[in-house]
């Protein structure tokens, strides 16, 4: 991942976007280009670059919000509807997100806070409603009013759409957070990282993961990590990196987990053949009959299980291609 060097503004865009957002710095370098290579909404060309100071990796320029809305899929969110295979999918996300689950769990378990926990990012609300059905109080918040409204139909799971820094949520109100996935999608994740702070009791504990831009995987495939998803990944965070953000943010780091059954294999997969992406293929609709959907989603799953070894070899040394963050809220 070699890139010229360059310290300065972008030629895209404006200073103040080429601005690290998390220690300030103007000086950078690009380590490369990258499009929409999943779900192929633009081929615009956009720069990842490296911050000189602290060495976050981002998208620079950074896009403005109304044309990031136009890189997410209509249908972003998963809604397993009434057929077969939408059920026999549900079995799979169920089976696979019990890792997460178990995190959470032991979490919720070791805080002496009482209240809610509050997915951000709920999507279609399959993971909050894993922990109500375990008997948890579970919300949920998505930008998406329609992903917020399949989480109470589907899942019983009280969901509101929004941001979180305008969540309708009372301060200091909340046991737990979790947020999968989120932070590297927003424009300012130490604002989202306050704005949990302020919710959460004394105590209370903040769930993360997101890709882990210290990974083998990352090393090895470069660009062709699907941890990059230009241009809807707007920061590549090394676990280092969100540690050091979580701790500006009055958190105290307690337990990280770098392999993710849900998501490292699959991401593997993905790395390696974008076109075999069962959410890709759905977001693209890619016309195929049932035999070569079938086929297709055969090939995939055998190469996500070859890719089982590798993941855990990875996240064994601590390379995972995703981290999973406890922290607890600390005391001011
Ligand atoms: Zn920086």
């Amino acid at each position: 991942m070699t890139g010229a060097e360059r310290i300065g503004v972008s030629a895209r865009g404006a200073a103040a976007q080429s601005v690290c957002s998390a220690c300030g710095s103007a000086k950078f370098r690009v380590r490369f280009t990258s499009t929409d290579r999943l779900y192929g909404t633009t081929n615009t060309r956009f720069e990842i670059v490296e911050c000189l100071q602290c060495g976050l990796t981002r998208l620079s320029p950074r896009p403005s919000v109304e044309e990031l809305g136009r890189y997410y899929p209509s249908n972003y969110w998963f809604d397993p509807g009434e057929s077969t295979a939408g059920r026999l999918e549900e079995i799979y996300r169920r089976l696979v997100l019990r890792d997460h689950v178990g995190f959470v769990k032991d979490a919720l378990r070791r805080t002496q806070a009482k209240g809610p926990l509050l997915d951000v990012g709920c999507g279609g609300g399959l993971f909050p409603g894993m922990l109500r059905r375990r008997g948890f109080r579970a919300l949920g918040l998505d930008l998406s009013a329609e992903a917020a409204a399949l989480a109470l139909r589907n899942h019983g799971v009280p969901a509101v759409a929004g941001e979180l820094g305008a969540a309708p949520i009372a301060p200091e109100s909340c046991a737990a957070i979790t947020m999968f996935h989120v932070l590297e999608h927003v424009p300012r994740p130490q604002a989202y990282l306050a704005a949990a702070n302020r919710l959460l009791k004394p105590d209370g504990r903040l769930i993360v993961q997101v890709p882990n831009a210290a990974c083998w995987q990352f090393a090895l495939l470069g660009p062709a990590w699907n941890g990059v998803d230009a241009p809807r990944h707007l920061h590549l965070f090394r676990d280092t990196d969100l540690q050091r953000m979580l701790e500006t943010s009055g958190f105290e780091v307690l337990r990280r987990k770098y392999f993710s059954l849900r998501d490292n294999p699959a991401g593997l997969a993905t790395s390696l053949a974008p076109w075999l992406d069962p959410m890709a293929r759905r977001v693209r609709r890619v016309r195929e009959s049932g035999g070569a959907r079938l086929l297709k989603d055969l090939v995939y799953f055998s190469l996500l299980v070859a890719a089982l070894p590798l993941t855990i070899a990875e996240a064994a040394f601590r390379a995972g291609s995703t981290v999973m963050f406890e922290a607890r809220k600390r005391e001011r």
